[in-house]
């Protein structure tokens, strides 16, 4: 005989539970991937870790989230500001010196944590949020050692505890963990094609980059702009009086003097081995002459201390050239081009008229 009419009814309800519970758990799963798919998709720095905090915070429909990321060496908060980003604004990112600092069971994390909230022990990582009542705090490894963490916080009771399975959390982190290096060695690459690693400012191919989008603002605004194209007098004698780390810490301190002289809306660039230029926007040939004779002035009146017991007076040459581009000027590349070389041509006249001193114009 078949089955009883009950066991069919029972079979079918057994059989609706499990697809019930199939189709939650497909559910949990495509919610996780979409999670996934927003860090993986974060397209620098600054935005990955606005997905780490707000976009998980609400894709969890979480009351908190942050981040606490060691940053001895400031490097992460460095980057994010050579990239245009303000980290102050990034509330809820901790930069640390050390992870034990904010929340002793951090440093030692291997898995995620779940349970319930401490003000003693998790305060400091949700600051400003009261009422938390359940938190999950899942490290982000390198090597084995957390890097990071991110801190998820509920007003449930219910939400993390222990009982729970930390399997998705831990994949998660770990998605998160690879996410931020790649971003980070991203933005260490953009940096390091922009910038100069003796001095700190921009190199050559970031100044001709940005020239080009000053030339635009200073044509809507029919304005002109300076350069100054400045070079070392007989550097090379320093270089080979008394070394090559000798010549590094002089064009050092030839940099951090043309910066005291500067405005902030300046662009300096180191240009060639002992050249460097500056972009002055909104200045005349008049007043970007006036700059250049006081940073001439300022670098060879006072001697350089380069070592101990060496001192030497150093002289810079100083070529200044101006622009106003027309209003239907189009060939912005070909007009910086011109202004940088003008300002080269100045350069050259300073140095055959006998060095440290500043010559203006093309004539
Ligand atoms: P001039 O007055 O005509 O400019 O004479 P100069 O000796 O300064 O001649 P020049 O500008 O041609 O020489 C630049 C020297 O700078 C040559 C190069 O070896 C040296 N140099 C270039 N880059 C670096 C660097 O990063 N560090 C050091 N120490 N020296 C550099
Ligand atoms: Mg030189």
């Amino acid at each position: 005989m078949g089955e009883s009419p009950m066991g069919i009814v029972e079979l079918k309800q057994h059989l609706k539970e499990l697809t019930d519970q199939a189709a939650h758990n497909d559910g949990i799963l495509k919610r996780a991937q979409a999670r996934e798919l927003l860090l993986l998709r974060a397209d620098s720095l600054g935005s990955l870790l606005r997905v780490l905090v707000e976009g998980l915070r609400e894709s969890h429909s979480l009351e908190a989230t942050g981040v606490v990321m060691l940053d001895p060496h400031h490097e992460i908060r460095h980057l994010l500001a050579a990239n245009g980003e303000r980290p102050e604004d990034f509330k809820q990112i901790l930069f640390v010196d050390s992870l034990t600092g904010q929340a002793p069971q951090l440093s030692a994390l291997r898995r995620p944590w779940l349970g319930a909230y401490a003000m003693a022990e998790h305060g400091l990582l949700f600051p400003g949020v009261g009422h938390l009542k359940s938190v999950a705090l899942v490290p982000l490894l390198r090597k084995d050692k957390a890097t990071a963490v991110l801190c998820f916080g509920s007003t449930e009771t219910g939400r993390f505890t222990r009982h729970h399975g930390t399997d998705f959390l831990a994949h998660l982190g770990a998605v998160a963990a690879v996410c931020l290096e790649n971003a980070i060695n991203r933005a260490r690459l953009l940096r390091a094609g922009i910038t100069d690693f003796l001095t700190g400012w921009h190199n050559r191919r970031y100044l001709q980059q940005r020239l080009k989008e000053e030339l635009a603002r200073a044509q809507r605004h029919a304005a002109s702009i300076s350069c100054l194209m400045i070079d070392i007098d007989h550097f090379k004698n320093i270089n080979d009086g008394y070394g090559h780390l000798i010549g590094d810490n002089a064009l050092k301190e030839v940099a951090l003097r043309v910066e005291s002289q500067i405005r902030s809306m300046d662009t300096a660039a180191r240009f060639g081995g002992d050249e460097f230029a500056i972009i002055l926007p909104e200045a005349s040939v008049a007043a970007a002459a006036t700059l250049a004779e006081r940073i001439r002035d300022n670098i060879a009146a006072r001697p350089f201390v380069l070592a101990e017991q060496i001192t030497r007076h150093l002289s810079v040459s100083i070529g200044v050239a101006a622009v106003s581009p027309g209003r239907h000027e189009t060939d912005l590349k070909a007009l910086a081009d011109r202004l940088l070389a003008d300002a080269d041509a100045a350069l050259y006249r300073a140095k055959a008229l006998g060095r440290n001193r500043v010559q203006a114009g093309t004539g």
